[in-house]
């Protein structure tokens, strides 16, 4: 199990807020200084959010209440008078739900310790199941992991393939045989609990950015039966005008053709480098050059992605998907590609790299956007 730790860096008390949800905000803020610089004392929390002793106590008693932060002993710390007593976010003794429902035939579901780590995983087969018979299996799920669940939970976060649209409704998601499935609240009506739905590759930038070693400005791009992508600019994660930022699996990649999607255009990204298209151009290979097609994908998606990077100047492109396709070849020719046709000063500090545990990223990811929400973390 690991102990991720998230940083420091994503405290900024001095956001602006109406004056009547000022008390939300200042419980938040003290959860977010709590849960990403860990453990301290009251007196600790007050100096660090410019509060007075007196508010910050009175913070961290309704906090306690609520079972959302916990006392945890006196402080080790030694400065003069008396020794203050710790307080934390409660870790142990509050949990948080994630589903995955963008895997092959399968739909995954886990409960989460407040870090990320996961603690029980349960699975369904959906083989042939389309429509409300998958809706009727992730409910099935959503109630096996709640009952495994140890401790009070947070809410429900759910990463499913297609465009979410507001309300957690679904758009469409062909795999599953979905239209318009208002799955949020179909979730939530079954549970009692807050439940939030993105889309997986959006779940997947989350997990990067909260858990993982993302920075402020970055793209990732979820590489599996499809193509999709998530991005983080200035710390914020970007919807767009049809929720739908992010989703460059159907963009033509060139103007010299290519193989004929299953959108029914010609040279998607989604034809040079999806997962099942790679592993059959690998098949299809000439032994004179083995690794041609994961050479030629990198450049395809450089090609795509090169202008997202520039426009939004992000300085972090991340691959999520199975390694041994994206790993090597792929990502030195993305790499080579991006800094090829991005003006140098931008590609300085550019890093191309892997997202780290890509089978449980949308699991964790889905469990942070209830954090987000439940504890103001971000
Ligand atoms: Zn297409």
């Amino acid at each position: 199990m690991s102990t991720t730790v998230p940083r420091a860096r994503r405290v900024s008390p001095r956001s602006a807020v109406l004056p009547a949800h000022g008390r939300r905000h200042n419980l938040s803020l003290v959860l977010q200084m709590l849960y990403s610089v860990g453990a301290m004392s009251r007196a600790d929390l007050a100096r660090r959010l410019g509060m007075s002793k007196v508010t910050v106590s009175d913070l961290v008693s309704e906090l306690m209440d609520s079972g959302h932060a916990v006392e945890l002993g006196p402080s080790e710390v030694v400065r003069p008078g008396k020794p203050g007593t710790l307080v934390d976010v409660n870790r142990t003794g509050l949990q948080a739900i994630g589903v995955d429902l963008a895997e092959h035939e399968v739909l995954r579901a886990a409960v989460l310790d407040l870090d990320g780590n996961i603690l029980v995983r349960a699975e369904r087969a959906i083989a042939d199941d389309s429509g409300q018979a998958v809706v009727d299996k992730v409910l099935d799920l959503v109630h096996e992991v709640i009952g495994a669940a140890t401790a009070p939970l947070l809410g429900i976060g759910v990463g499913t393939p297609g465009i979410v649209g507001p309300g957690g409704v679904v758009d469409t998601a062909p795999n599953l045989g979905w239209t318009d499935v208002p799955l949020r609240d179909i979730v939530a009506n079954a549970t009692g609990l807050p439940v939030f739905v993105v889309n997986d590759a959006d779940a997947a930038v989350h997990a990067d950015y909260t858990l993982g070693e993302g920075g402020d400005d970055l793209v990732l791009v979820k590489i599996g039966r499809g193509v999709g992508g998530g991005l983080i600019v200035g710390g914020q994660r970007v919807r767009g005008a049809h929720f739908a930022s992010g989703e460059i699996g159907h963009v033509t990649v060139g103007t010299d053709g290519g193989a004929t999607c299953r959108c029914g255009k010609v040279g998607c990204l989604e034809t040079w480098v999806s997962a099942p298209n790679l592993e059959k151009a690998l098949e299809a290979a000439g032994a004179d050059a083995p690794q041609e097609p994961l050479r030629e994908a990198g450049e395809r998606l450089g090609i795509a992605l090169a202008p997202v990077v520039a426009a939004l100047d992000l300085s972090e492109v991340v691959l999520s998907g199975p390694e041994h396709l994206l790993g090597g070849v792929l990502r030195d020719a993305l790499d080579e590609t991006l800094r090829a046709r991005l003006l140098a000063r931008t590609t300085t500090d550019l890093t191309v790299r892997l997202a780290h545990r890509p089978d449980d990223i949308v699991l964790r990811g889905a469990a942070v956007l209830v954090l987000w929400d439940q504890l103001g973390v971000a």
